[in-house]
This record gives structure tokens, sequence and C-alpha cells, in this order.
């Protein structure tokens, strides 16, 4: 009923016509691309609204709607890219390029491959005219490269009748992991991102000339309150989803690498597993309340002893985590009432969707499916992405993408030459188009 092979060959022409819009952000210009959108959705019937959160800051929402007996599922993209420094591409980030059985762009991973799999899923379904039990509903932000004050926030705060009945929300960065080392290939789903909780420590003493020093200058008591934070270990939170993932990373590790992550809560009792783990710094951070001092200001010439010390620090934190409890912990580490400590905007408290809904089960068997033999697990990721947003709404948001990616590829996210095979393209459209069949349809 569904022209695969045409599906995939239309896939590749529309993600080459959406690689060619330039949406870097800043500025984002995101309506350009908003506009390509409104326009291919359009040729089949399909209604698009757009709304401009700023001045070329478009997002734009359509909809599929099916009988409404069961809740409808958010396919969210983000239209805004990174920078692209075009003296460290081979081609032109903004070309469209088809060279090598790949297509080149800023973008190709993150994520307009992904809008575009789900853009062609919508086509395909409306075409054949399917009938289904959920509305789809695609909805293409700006800004997420930029922290979504124009971009999903937006439609949180001013459009939130653009979800209405939603359940579920689908986004990026996920999909089958096919590195060489492994004995298999791992497919991931996300269901949380560690959300951040930006610090301050401000620490206030006498002024005075640099010549004359003594122990209790405010960036020397700064300094003293960093290294006893930084050598405070905060005991490390095995959640029962990220002891899933270690447990299914092993069967996929080479034998030798596996041992002890098969229950990693028990194995970081022993010291030799729980020093060569935490050496490993992704997998540290899937465990841990993470401390990055970045910021560091005190004087502004060398001979002066300033009145203030200040130090920002990226605090990150997992599902579970309480600002409060964070808070309270880093003062008494540092036990220095004199040392101000503050969060530098209020902190997004994170959270968490199951690994047992019926989408995610959909999503494994897709995985399953487009990748046979591969292992599937739960992932949570480090950075921030917009279904943290779509969470905090009360709906269940996982990334996911149908693509199979090598270490080589990842790397190129956010870096040069930023690529997806033809391959993925093609097989993507299709991969996403009955994993929607499968939870959707009447
Ligand atoms: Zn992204």
């Amino acid at each position: 009923m569904i022209d695969w092979a045409a599906l995939g060959d239309e896939n590749v022409a529309l993600l080459r016509r959406y690689l060619a819009i330039d949406t870097t952000n800043p500025p984002g210009n995101e309506i350009a691309g908003a506009r390509f959108l409104a326009e291919v959705l359009a040729r089949d019937g399909i209604a698009t609204e757009i709304a401009e959160s700023a001045p070329g800051r478009a997002n734009l929402v359509a909809r599929v709607v099916g009988d409404g007996s069961l809740g409808g599922i958010v396919l969210h993209h983000h239209i805004d890219v990174v920078y692209a420094d075009r003296r460290y591409w081979t081609v032109d980030p903004f070309g469209g390029v088809v060279k090598d059985g790949y297509l080149w762009g800023r973008g190709a991973l993150d994520m307009k491959s992904t809008g575009v799999a789900q853009l062609a899923a919508l086509l395909a379904i409306k075409r054949a005219r399917i009938p289904l039990k959920r509305d789809l509903i695609l909805l293409a932000t700006a800004d997420e490269e930029a922290g979504s004050a124009f971009g999903a926030r937006f439609v949180a705060e001013q459009r939130r009748s653009w979800l209405n009945g939603a359940e579920y929300a689908l986004s990026e960065l996920a999909g089958i992991d096919h590195d060489a080392g492994y004995r298999a290939p791992l497919g991931i789903i996300i269901i949380s991102e560690k959300t951040g909780l930006p610090l301050k420590l401000t620490a206030r003493g006498e002024p005075g000339h640099g010549s004359q020093p003594w122990p209790d200058t405010a960036p020397h008591r700064l300094v003293r309150a960093l290294g006893r934070l930084l050598a405070a270990e905060r005991p490390p939170r095995v959640l029962p989803e990220i002891a899933e993932y270690f447990r299914q990373l092993a069967r996929v590790l080479p034998e030798a690498d596996a041992a002890g992550y098969e229950d990693v809560e028990a194995s970081l009792r022993e010291p030799s597993f729980r020093a060569r783990f935490l050496a490993n710094r992704q997998h540290a951070a899937l465990v841990r309340t993470t401390f990055a001092v970045n910021i560091l200001k005190a004087s502004e010439k060398i001979n002066v002893i300033p009145p203030e010390a200040v130090a920002e620090i990226d605090c990150r934190m997992l599902a579970g985590d309480d600002p409060g409890e964070i808070l309270a912990w880093v003062r008494s580490v540092i036990a220095d009432e004199r040392i101000e400590v503050t969060t530098v905007r209020t902190p997004k408290v994170p959270n968490l969707s199951p690994p047992d809904t019926e989408l995610y089960k959909a999503l494994a068997d897709s995985l399953r499916v487009r990748m046979p033999g591969a292992v599937i697990a739960p992932g949570i990721l480090t950075g921030f992405t917009d279904n943290w947003v779509f969470r905090s709404l009360g709906l269940q948001g996982y990334g996911w993408s149908p693509f199979v990616l090598d270490e080589g590829e990842y790397r190129r996210i956010h870096g040069n030459d930023e690529r997806i095979s033809v391959e993925n393209v093609r097989l993507g459209a299709r991969a996403y188009t009955e994993m929607l069949l499968a939870v959707a349809a009447a």
C-alpha cells in the first residue's frame, strides 16, 4: 500500500532541500525552514500553523487526526542548527551535497534527518488514508541549540493548544550504535536527560595590596572551598534504568571490558571496579551529580587583592536529584559560612519517562527490525534536549531515531563534515512510518 522505495527517494530529496536552508543559530532564521515544511505539507493537503516567537524565529505545527481513542504523539524536531566553520569542512555545509553514499551538511544528524523522517512518515500515512487511533502532531521548533526560549519553551507557554490531547513526545539523539568494537549493535532509546543546576560561589573579604597577602583574602577562601568541594566524593546513585542500560551494554562490550557491568550497583562497592568505572567520564556522569568548575573571577590586576572572588559551577542533576539537597550538601562540604552559595537561575528538575510504555516497546521493536540482532537499552543523556520541556508538561518523552551509526558519525555532531548515509535516510523513512503505524493505526 505504501511504496517504500518511492518514500525513501522522497526522503532523500526532502533532506537535501532542508539541509540547504541555513538555520544556523544564532540568528536561527527558522522561518525559512518552517516555510519549507509548510510548503511540503500543503502539497498533501496537510494544514500547518506557524508562530513566530520573535522576528524570523518560527515554530510550526501540523496534525493528522485519529479517532481520539488514544493519546496523540508529538513528533518534534528543532529547525535550528549549530554554527559550521566552513574552513574545516570538505563540502559546503549548506549545499545539500550527496557524495560517497552520504548526505552532507550541518543538521544531517542533529537533527534535520529526524525531522524529515517524521515528515515523510506523516505524508505516507496521510496519503495511504490509514485510520488512526492517535493524532500525529508534527512540531518543528526554533532555538533548541541556544536554550529553547524561542522554541519549545515558547510553545509550552504560548501555544499549549498545539499539544492538546498528546500523550507522548518523540525527539532526538538516539539510534543504533554500530560500534566496530561491540559484539552486537546497541540500540538506545533516550528516557531522560540530566539537567543543570548552575551554582555560584561568592567569597567576600577585605581588599588590599598584593605585596602583603593573608590567608583569608576572598580568592584564597574561594580556592580552599573549591578544593574541599572537588575532593568530596558524592556517593554514586544507580537508577534502575541506568542499571538496565549497563546490563545491556555488558552484552555488547568485548567480554574483557564487560566484567562488573551486569550489576553496576553491586560492582561499584568494589574499589577496583569503582575506580575503573568512574574513570570513564560518560559512565561516571550517569551515576553521579557532577560539578564542573568553569568560570573563575577575582581581581582584574595582579597586584590588587579584590574584595570579591566568584566561581560558577556547571552542576548537572540526574533524575531523582533534589536541588535543595544538593545546595545543602555543597554548603556542608565547603564548610565556610562566609562563602555564599546560590543558584544562577531557577533549577530545572530532571524528569524521566519509564521504559515500559506502549510507545517505548514499539520503539524497541522497530530498532530490532531495523537492525536484526540489536540489543536495546534505555539511555539517559548527560546533555539537555527539548524533551525535558514536554515531559514537564506531563507527556512521556523519548529520544529516538531509526538510524544506524558508528562512532565516527557521532563525532561529527556539532563537529566538522556532519553527514548521514543515504541508506539511513531511505530506510529511516520506512522505519519511522512502520513504528508509528504499530502504535497509532486503528
Ligand atoms: Zn539537536
